[in-house]
């Protein structure tokens, strides 16, 4: 699947003397995104780096738990209020805000969206936008690390993000985050978060399980639902944006890339679905263009400004609302 020329094959490993010291980085930077020498990242940027991803792997292997622990209501209520609260955080504000800037807020709630999308697994803001922004300066070109149209179904979906190239944060692509030093602190630290999550939700089935029997749940149960369950799924819809929405859908926009427009995503990613229409205008925090374009990430947003928590929503123009109740445009049948 990676364009990575035969002639390359030489360089796949590491000389041996160098081996250790290369795993050894490779273990600080599963703590620490930024620890260990450059050559830790040296040979083909486009393998996929197993030593690198082995926590990213147990976080799916985590899920064969419920086959232990069970299943009881609250444990599921858990996973799905985790799913929708750092869903919002994803796409509200790794994504509207902090890659796009399509709206304004203060520091601290900058701040605890931040922490609340770290939660997600999926890396620190900076990281996420610096990647996002690259996405839509190259999308579905040579330069796209996740268009399924040139890398495939898998590649685009998750093989891009568990490889060198994609370690990084390119700070350059991110001036106006990277200055904010608590947002530097959690891109290098970013897998602290997810980890404290983990032992919060133990902590609190513990509790339960002492002071509300009741509810039929414990430590165990609610680590593997609320944590494992719950962000394995938030990651994999997360990324159906990259692998599904270039691909399946309908086109309103004739944009450079392949971006499409589907209701289905759109439900599963709280607004994201409508792809092809932030491709055509990526600036504005609303993504469903049409009043039947179900878009929660947008009603959320409406709900964060009438609190006074966030303010200068981006609209989407008028021209634009204009051209897409002309155009028609996807259906749920996309
Ligand atoms: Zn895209
Ligand atoms: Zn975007």
């Amino acid at each position: 699947m990676t364009r990575r020329p035969d002639t390359l094959k030489d360089h796949e490993s590491p000389p041996a003397s160098t081996a250790p010291r290369t795993a050894l980085a490779t273990f600080r930077r599963w703590f620490d995104a930024g620890a260990g020498p450059a050559e830790a990242v040296a040979g083909d940027p486009d393998r996929i780096d197993w030593l690198r991803v082995l926590p990213f792997i147990g976080l799916h292997l985590g899920c064969l738990g419920v086959l232990a622990v069970g299943f009881s209501w609250t444990a599921l209520w858990v996973a799905v209020a985790l799913y929708a609260l750092r869903m919002f955080a994803i796409t509200g504000f790794y994504h509207r805000y902090f890659s796009h800037k399509a709206f304004r807020t203060s520091r601290p709630v900058q701040f605890a969206f931040a922490l609340l999308g770290a939660m997600s697994a999926q890396r620190g803001p900076l990281w996420w936008a610096a990647h996002h922004r690259h996405h839509h300066r190259h999308a579905d070109g040579p330069k796209d690390l996740h268009s399924p149209v040139r890398r495939g179904f898998w590649m685009s979906h998750v093989g891009w993000f568990l490889t060198p190239r994609a370690f990084a944060t390119d700070l350059a692509a991110v001036p106006d985050l990277a200055r904010y030093p608590e947002l530097r602190w959690l891109d290098r630290f970013d897998v602290v978060v997810p980890v404290a999550l983990a032992l919060a939700l133990f902590g609190a089935g513990e509790a339960l399980a002492a002071f509300a029997p009741g509810l039929g749940t414990d430590g165990w149960q609610l680590l593997v639902w609320g944590f494992f369950v719950s962000t394995v799924a938030l990651f994999h819809a997360t990324v159906t944006i990259n692998s599904l929405a270039h691909r399946f859908g309908s086109r309103r926009f004739p944009t450079r890339d392949d971006s499409r427009n589907n209701g289905w995503l759109a439900l599963l990613t709280f607004g994201e679905g409508w792809h092809n229409n932030h491709h055509h205008f990526p600036g504005s925090a609303r993504q469903g263009f049409r009043w039947w374009e179900i878009d929660l990430t947008w009603y959320l947003l409406r709900l964060l400004a009438a609190l006074g928590l966030v303010w200068d929503l981006k609209p989407v123009p008028a021209n634009l609302r204009r051209r897409a109740a002309d155009a028609g445009g996807a259906s749920l049948r996309d």
